[in-house]
């Protein structure tokens, strides 16, 4: 069994300095780290909390998500593909199923689909002239409605390798939108050539 909040802050804490900082990741001596060392230090820990705070849309009758089944770049009867608007790396894409599940409430059908899927979603942004991956990640701290992200690393990046990539990408200036909409396009177009569905919500 896990330890419980306490016993995890606890732990934690032993780790931590007379301010309750732990001494910097292994991750900031990497040396693609976007911050330096010097000068940086960590934010105090915080005790837990609980109950945790509710997510957005923890009732399907106020999630967003829902009310936006509708809106996207390519669908099928059950899934939905947008962009997301104002990020730094060359493409970010999103994933929903149409209707109100979370990851581990997905029906079977359903997750097999999302797995097939997100290989063709992977296979058409990396087909993207300049991108040399496509970053899958399912976070699902935010909003309940599952969301898949799709992230573009831009070729010869080799600073934006793994984990630090949504740091980078906050860090960035804002990606031309009218470039981005086009790729985003053409990995429509190609995931309706390659999977099925459609440019349009409703069949
Ligand atoms: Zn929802």
């Amino acid at each position: 069994m896990a330890l419980t909040p306490d016993e995890f802050y606890d732990h934690a804490r032993a780790a931590a300095d007379s301010e309750l900082r732990l001494p910097l990741a292994r991750m900031t001596g990497w040396e693609i780290s976007p911050f330096e060392p010097e000068g940086l230090r960590v934010s105090p820990l915080r005790p837990p909390v609980l109950p945790e705070p509710p997510r957005h849309g923890e009732d399907p009758a106020d999630c967003g998500m829902c009310k936006a089944r509708d809106e996207g770049l390519w669908f099928t009867d059950h899934w939905r593909l947008a962009r997301v608007a104002g990020v730094g790396v060359p493409l970010a894409l999103m994933l929903y199923p149409r209707d109100h599940y979370d990851l581990a409430e997905l029906p079977d059908e359903l997750a097999a689909e999302m797995g097939v899927l997100t290989t063709h979603v992977v296979r058409q942004v990396q087909a993207l002239p300049h991108v040399a991956r496509a970053h899958v990640y399912r976070l699902g701290d935010g909003a309940a409605h599952l969301h898949l992200w799709f992230f573009a690393r831009p070729a010869g990046q080799g600073q934006f390798l793994g984990s630090w990539l949504p740091v980078w990408d906050d860090l960035l200036p804002e990606y031309p939108a009218e470039v981005a909409e086009a790729d985003a396009g053409a990995v429509a177009d190609a995931l309706v050539a390659s999977y099925g569905g459609r440019r349009t919500a409703n069949a």
